[in-house]
């Protein structure tokens, strides 16, 4: 069967300009992944391989797999987005099958980008979990990547939460030998984060987003992300009871919508750090 690649990743439109807070591992990434993708012709002359395999940890949220939709795109490299657990097929070899298609369209439209997400879930260590499965996908996966040449233009990059939970057959060089932690933003950098998912949003003079980076500590991307929507949604809710649906919206009305420092404050209470939710599900 043909690799079919999910709708929403036909188009990696994301830039380096949509990712906030993670200070100079946006420069490492590109150099470990742009540069070589870009200019294999520099590492030829220089006489060393360029890295096939980098793999980002860090907790969910924090931008992993949009730092590698906007590396793809930068550098115009085709994306293709495998999430670990659905890889996982039903019937025997059907797993490797997929892996072993992926690549060979990666191959055909290099150079490209190939982003194995949650790959501790199809690669854990064998003493742990390890079925037959696992064992035989870690070992295609292994293949695939010691059969990439260095000239075919190819990256692989790996996201994982749980660093030590992977196989580590894949951690080798020549492989994912190259790691880079993605953490959780401090106060600056949530601030950076806020500035770009507010930046289409009116906001009334009252807000201050350094305010809310204070008061957001252990808040990742995709929750600050998660606020400055429900911020967005607090002011809608509120002008909802002077609005009839049937009609159309006042220009006026449209014109006056701004997203208030109280909106956020009243967000503030509905959403919650994704760390913490774990913790209380776990409690
Ligand atoms: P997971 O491990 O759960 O897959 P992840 O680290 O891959 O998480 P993403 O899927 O990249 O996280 O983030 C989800 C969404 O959260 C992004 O599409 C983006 O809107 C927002 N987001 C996360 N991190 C950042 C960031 N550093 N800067 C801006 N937005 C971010």
């Amino acid at each position: 069967p043909q690799y079919e690649e999910p709708k929403e990743t036909r188009r990696a439109d994301v830039t380096y300009d949509d990712i906030g807070g993670l200070g100079d591992t946006v420069d490492q990434v590109r150099e470990m992944v742009e540069l070589p993708l870009r200019h294999p012709e520099l590492f030829q002359r220089l006489g060393i391989d360029p890295p096939k395999g980098v793999l980002l940890y860090g907790p969910p949220g924090t931008g992993k797999t949009l730092l590698a939709r906007a590396v793809a795109n930068e550098c115009e490299a085709q994306f293709y987005h495998i999430a670990g657990p659905e890889i996982m097929g039903k019937h025997y070899g059907e797993s490797e099958q997929r892996l072993r298609d992926v690549f060979t369209e990666a191959q055909r439209n290099a150079p490209s980008i190939i982003f194995i997400d949650e790959i501790d879930s199809i690669a854990p260590k064998r003493e742990n979990v390890q079925g037959e499965v696992e064992r035989r996908i870690v070992a295609q996966l292994l293949t695939l990547m010691d059969g990439l040449e260095p000239r075919q233009n190819i990256v692989v990059m790996g996201a994982t939460n749980r660093r030590e939970a992977i196989d580590e057959a894949l951690r080798r060089p020549g492989r994912f030998d190259r790691e880079i932690i993605i953490g959780v933003p401090d106060q600056d950098g949530r601030r950076e984060v806020l500035a770009i998912h507010t930046r289409g949003m009116p906001l009334t003079e009252d807000v201050d987003l350094d305010e809310v980076a204070r008061v957001t500590y252990g808040f990742v991307g995709a929750d600050l992300s998660a606020l400055a929507r429900e911020a967005a949604m607090e002011r809608l809710r509120k002008i909802l009871p002077d609005i009839n649906l049937k009609d159309g919206i006042p220009a006026d009305v449209l014109e006056s919508l701004r997203v208030s420092r109280e909106d956020f404050l009243g967000a503030l209470k509905r959403v919650q750090p994704s760390a913490l939710r774990e913790i209380m599900i776990q409690v």
